[in-house]
């Protein structure tokens, strides 16, 4: 398959993996990009000696293109960006920021940079910036959310009518099916998170990536609008905020229950009581844990199988 994003990338399939913090370490990556799509180490979670292990073992495991998941609120993001750097990381997807900030800085290094956004708006100014792509990710998506719920199907024909640079589209899709109707819509490709946490490559807790699995319709909502808009499996921590909400909690007593480090908890040690768990609506739609190549070589089938019906009405 060939087109403007599986051009800029230099890879098979307009597929991205994701960046997911506590998720995408390593061995997820580097199964990804072997398989023909992109993948992406989730640099948010990661202390910088770690960062610089993942993307030394990523380049040990794969010889294809990969990249890094830069969230600029993380707080020692200066030293990501001298491992990136250093090692020749080809590409960065930054996300939670300013996509002034880095943008040039990374290009000079000649490294392709691609920008998270959720809004029309902040797709034009990432344009503006420079930015190589856009990735337009709507309400459906796990982790970090817009305040504005713009949904994937109505946030990626806005933002394709007002974008001239490559657009990824996320939020939502985790088939075949999915990966075609956003196609579409107006994207180039698709950044898919949650179905591959589902895989024996990802660095999630088996427990996690069960309960992924047996997540059902309504399974998952969005929480935390005053502080960081997160979608949150169902579980007793998200009782407790929930709670929290019908008692009237301001944004301090709200911050207090969240306090540290509750991601690694629940994803990455597997308390599924008191852990933070960020996954995506299409959880709904994930019913076995399959390795990342599988997914891969899957996601195509479908998309071609759905292609040729959608060809026959024509
Ligand atoms: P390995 O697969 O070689 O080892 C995994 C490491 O993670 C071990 O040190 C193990 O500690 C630790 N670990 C595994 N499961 C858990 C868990 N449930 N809770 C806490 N720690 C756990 O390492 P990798 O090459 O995959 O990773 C290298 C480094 O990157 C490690 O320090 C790892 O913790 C970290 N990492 C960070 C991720 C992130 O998103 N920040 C994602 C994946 C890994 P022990 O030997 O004590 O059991
Ligand atoms: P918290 O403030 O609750 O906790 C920080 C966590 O990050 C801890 O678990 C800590 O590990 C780990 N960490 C890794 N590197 C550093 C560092 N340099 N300084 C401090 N902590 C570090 O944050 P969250 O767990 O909610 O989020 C962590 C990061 O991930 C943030 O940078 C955030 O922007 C990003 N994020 C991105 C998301 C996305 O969808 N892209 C979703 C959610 C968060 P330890 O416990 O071992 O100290």
């Amino acid at each position: 398959m060939k087109n403007r994003i599986t051009q800029l990338f230099g890879i098979q399939y307009p597929i991205i993996q994701a960046g997911m913090i506590w998720c995408s370490g390593w061995e997820l990556a580097s199964a990804v990009s072997n398989a023909g799509g992109l993948g992406i180490l989730g640099s948010g979670s990661m202390y910088p000696e770690v960062l610089d292990e993942h993307v030394r073992k990523c380049k040990q495991a794969t010889d294809k293109p990969f990249a890094v998941n830069l969230p600029m609120l993380y707080p020692d993001i200066d030293k990501h960006v001298e491992t990136i750097i250093k090692h020749k990381v080809p590409i960065v997807f930054t996300s939670a920021g300013n996509p002034k900030t880095w943008t040039s800085h990374l290009q000079q290094h000649g490294i392709k940079v691609v920008h998270v956004v959720s809004s029309v708006k902040f797709a034009l100014k990432s344009q503006e910036a420079g930015v190589d792509a856009v990735v337009a990710e709507g309400f459906e998506a796990g982790g970090h959310n817009g305040r504005e719920e713009t949904t994937t199907f109505c946030l990626i024909p806005a933002v394709a009518e007002k974008l001239s640079i490559p657009l990824i589209a996320a939020g939502g899709i985790g088939t075949g099916r999915g990966m075609l109707a956003a196609m579409n819509l107006g994207a180039d490709a698709v950044q898919i998170g949650s179905r591959f946490v589902a895989s024996p490559e990802s660095s999630a807790h088996q427990l996690f990536k069960q309960a992924v699995v047996d997540a059902g319709e309504g399974d998952t909502l969005l929480m935390l609008k005053e502080l960081t808009p997160v979608r949150l499996l169902k579980n007793p921590f998200f009782e407790e905020l929930r709670a929290a909400y019908a008692n009237q909690a301001d944004v301090d007593t709200l911050r207090e229950i969240l306090g540290r480090g509750r991601a690694k908890r629940g994803m990455f040690e597997g308390d599924m009581e008191a852990g933070e768990l960020e996954i995506g609506q299409v959880s709904a739609l994930i019913h076995e844990i399959k390795p990342a190549a599988e997914i891969v070589r899957e996601l195509i089938d479908e998309y071609n199988q759905a292609l040729s019906e959608q060809q026959k009405i024509n």
